[in-house]
């Protein structure tokens, strides 16, 4: 799971103690509901900006007198798990304090126009979320839309016709793990990033440029393993290899270099 905590995306502290919840009959899915611009999607960097903008709203909304970002969890369409209101928090977001006691809110972050259709890394990331509300927050096996018992058109069309589909995850596969720092590597790929002609779009390629960026390295995360990408690569073997974490200097990212991106300490 790619987490990315309060603190990381720089919220601000709730107005008071959220309402503890000890257990919840499951998750309500909800969205934004209002245009997410297209561009979003391929620049992740916007998005912990726009979690913040969420938040400041919800704290701003006198009608109904949130305390902090309604949602439990943020779930952007490149599958990043942003912490809202979290575990054992009571939601703001379902309605009334009878819906919000019932279930955990979690918030896919595409609208009504721009972005309207979920990606398949917003699907991965909601069911990282719903796992993690189950296996440490006490929630229990529903998965509902927000609309199920409330008078709104939310979560869309779309995402409600994943909802009643069980809420699958992309491609099946296994639950990713752990909650806390989001530094254990994701699994390798099993294919080898490379410098190619034609540059193929790959989300592989995004996972690591993503990772790299957030380590600092000057590199525009768009998916194209291109010369910047390879100049960054063999950077970033040199200056491992010089601390000790020996890999090839070749601007190939293989399974060493792929999981020194996520385990080798950021110096
Ligand atoms: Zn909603
Ligand atoms: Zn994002």
């Amino acid at each position: 799971m790619k987490f990315v905590s309060r603190a990381e995306w720089g919220a601000q502290p709730p107005r008071q103690p959220w309402a503890y919840v000890a257990a919840t009959q499951g998750v309500k899915v909800h969205y934004e509901g209002t245009e997410v611009p297209t561009g979003v999607l391929n620049d992740h960097g916007l998005c912990a900006g726009r979690v913040r903008d969420i938040q400041a709203a919800h704290m701003a909304d006198t009608t109904q007198g949130w305390i902090d970002v309604a949602y439990n969890y943020l779930i952007c369409v490149h599958s990043y798990v942003f912490e809202g209101r979290g575990l054992h928090h009571e939601t703001g977001a379902n309605g009334n304090q009878p819906l919000n006691l019932a279930h955990y809110a979690v918030c896919g972050m595409i609208g009504n126009s721009g972005i309207t259709q979920p990606t398949d890394d917003l699907l991965t990331g909601l069911r990282d979320a719903i796992e993690l509300l189950r296996q440490e927050g006490g929630a229990g096996p529903e998965i509902k839309g927000h609309r199920d018992g409330y008078a709104t058109d939310c979560p869309g069309d779309p995402l409600y016709a994943w909802v009643q589909a069980g809420a699958p995850r992309p491609g099946g596969g296994s639950v990713a793990s752990g909650g806390g720092g989001g530094t254990s590597a994701p699994p390798w790929p099993g294919e080898y990033l490379r410098l190619q002609q034609p540059l193929l779009h790959d989300g592989n390629v995004r996972t690591w440029q993503q990772r790299m960026a957030d380590r600092g390295w000057p590199l525009t995360v768009d998916g194209w393993y291109g010369a910047q990408s390879k100049a960054v690569c063999e950077q970033f073997q040199q200056d491992s290899t010089a601390h000790g974490w020996l890999l090839t200097v070749d601007g190939v990212v293989g399974e060493q270099t792929w999981n020194a991106a996520w385990q080798r300490p950021v110096s």
